[in-house]
């Protein structure tokens, strides 16, 4: 979709702070984080929603990977939803630690590269 910004950062044309890629996934740092590691996990087709994903189960175990893998390095919680009131382009938020920022602002670039190397498979 051309003017779908989730789609724009999957070929390239908005930078991310990428995470996890593998040839149908893409999981990147939110840029408004509302905690350390806020992170999106998108299925590269553009559908609207999660629930208009065909292969669900397939997508679902590449966020546990994530998710699991982000407890391993931040021997922390992970909290997992499903949102979409900006991006209409599916995704799933996955947010580590007990600390919310119910306000959040835009990321400082140092700490968001900071984080993505920390955290990236
Ligand atoms: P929602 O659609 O309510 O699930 O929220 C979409 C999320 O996408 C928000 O948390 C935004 O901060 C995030 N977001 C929007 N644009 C970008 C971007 N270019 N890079 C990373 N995250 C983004
Ligand atoms: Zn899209």
């Amino acid at each position: 979709m051309s003017d779908c910004i989730f789609c724009k950062i999957v070929t390239g044309e908005i930078p991310c702070y990428k995470i996890y890629e593998d040839e149908k996934y893409l999981a990147f740092l939110d840029i408004y984080p509302w905690t350390e590691g806020h992170t999106l996990v998108i299925p590269k087709q553009h559908v609207e929603w999660v629930w208009d994903y065909p292969e669900l189960g397939e997508y679902f175990e590449v966020v546990g990977k994530i998710a699991r893998h982000y407890r391993e390095i931040s021997k922390d919680i992970v909290r997992s939803n499903i949102d979409g009131w900006q991006v209409q382009h599916a995704h799933i938020h996955l947010k580590i630690g007990k600390l919310s920022d119910l306000n959040p602002k835009q990321g400082d670039p140092d700490i968001l590269k900071s984080t993505m190397e920390k955290y990236r498979l």
